[in-house]
């Protein structure tokens, strides 16, 4: 498969699938496993992979639209793949000894989807300090803890799981684990009722005493810290970044589908027509989105062809488009006035997810806080 095949791929799915039902899924918090379904069967859950495990080893630029495309039709479904992405990469990164092919098999095969379960209870957004502590005997590590949001929980066949290692010093000394979704002991604790993003089944996760192999610890004992900057991060932020992206064009267009199709009947006019203050709101949603697709440009750029701005990039990127969703789709509410307010259009559903991507860690304030401490030399930990 090519970038081409990869894009056109997910614009099938997104037509045939994800928009016919998103309005539907978001009312009901329904998990869409016919899109998961849809998505392996493309052969887009390994579109990074390499040929020796089955995926097509393609790059950031194929993964950034795909996303974008599947988003502007449904973000929750976006979100689920963007995870299962994000966690894919970092067991493909796997330590030298950990048994992940037949993982990596499976997922190019489209039978198997995965996610990540960074965030706790106890350490909330600050993802990179798990307050869990994995504890090893003879054999094998037992993790127990309470994860706060799990992407696809209850839906994924495996979990990409971060603990404090048995002998982690400092509150960033973690490892990270697969855990697959039959371990005793590994269940969701709660359902999933967010105010957006309400089809993506982000729920509470417990791990009671589970039993992890040896052989599936990803990571070196306290390195789980290094894969979370420097594979799950970049792909990660990349990814929220084209979800926001998606949902931005999905704003512009439902506005200019508005403006086009009501009217003032007593005028004779469209709402676009009539009033120059809606075009120029929608001028202002068109150039923030265009934008915002510059800026993804620009970080795919950056992390095809990595250098010394290559992790302010990652790090803006996921800060700005956080805030650039929340006012684009804010516009399209403002201006489709009552229609989109009393949800006779898609726009307020936009609306709620595109307030998801500002708190999902890094949060944007935790990446201003970063970008200021880099641009000050500060270090950032
Ligand atoms: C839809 C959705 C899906 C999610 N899916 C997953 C998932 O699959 N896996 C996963 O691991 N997690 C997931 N998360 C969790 C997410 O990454 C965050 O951990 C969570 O949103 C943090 O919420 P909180 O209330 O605990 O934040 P808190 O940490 O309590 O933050 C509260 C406020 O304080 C601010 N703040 C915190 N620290 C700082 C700082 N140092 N400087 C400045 N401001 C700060 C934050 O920006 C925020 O505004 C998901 C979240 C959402 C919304």
């Amino acid at each position: 498969m090519n970038h081409e095949t990869a894009v056109s791929n997910a614009k099938e799915i997104a037509d045939r699938i994800l928009a016919p039902a998103a309005r539907q899924n978001d009312k009901e918090a329904r998990f869409s496993s016919e899109a998961i379904a849809a998505l392996g069967s493309a052969g887009l859950l390994g579109v990074m992979l390499p040929a020796e495990v089955g995926g097509s080893a393609l790059g950031p630029r194929t993964f950034a639209a795909v996303v974008a495309t599947l988003a502007e039709a449904d973000a929750s479904a976006a979100m689920v793949y963007l995870m299962h992405m994000s966690a894919t990469a970092t067991i493909a990164e796997a330590r030298p000894g950990a048994t992940v092919a037949q993982t990596l098999k499976d997922i190019s095969a489209g039978k198997h989807l995965t996610t990540l379960a960074f965030s706790e209870a106890g350490s909330r957004s600050h993802f990179w300090a798990p307050v869990s502590r994995a504890k090893r005997n003879a054999v094998n590590v037992h993790l127990t803890a309470k994860k706060s949001w799990v992407t696809s929980a209850g839906h994924a066949q495996s979990y990409v799981v971060s603990a404090l290692a048995p002998e982690g010093k400092s509150p960033t000394d973690s490892t990270i684990y697969l855990v697959t979704s039959d371990t005793p002991g590994l269940s969701v604790a709660g359902p999933w009722d967010g105010l957006g993003m309400r089809a993506n089944a982000s729920a509470p996760m417990i791990l009671d005493d589970c039993k992890i192999e040896a052989d599936r610890q990803l990571t070196d004992d306290g390195a789980g810290f290094k894969a979370m900057l420097e594979v799950v991060l970049p792909l990660f932020n990349l990814g929220t970044s084209a979800v926001a992206l998606g949902l931005c064009r999905a704003a512009v267009s439902g506005t200019a589908a508005h403006l086009n199709g009501a009217r003032f009947e007593h005028l004779g006019q469209t709402l676009g027509e009539s009033l120059p203050t809606l075009r120029a709101q929608l001028a202002t949603m068109q150039i923030d989105t265009d934008g915002l697709a510059a800026r993804i440009d620009d970080l795919v750029d950056h992390l095809e062809r990595p250098r010394d701005t290559t992790m302010l990039r990652v790090l803006e990127s996921k800060a700005a488009a956080g805030d650039v969703a929340i006012a684009v789709t804010s516009a399209a509410m403002r201006a489709c006035g009552g229609a989109a307010f009393s949800k006779h259009l898609a726009i307020e559903r936009l609306f709620r997810d595109a307030h998801a991507g500002a708190v999902m860690a890094p949060t944007g304030d935790v990446l201003r806080e970063f970008i200021g401490k880099a641009v000050l030399g500060i270090p950032l930990f």
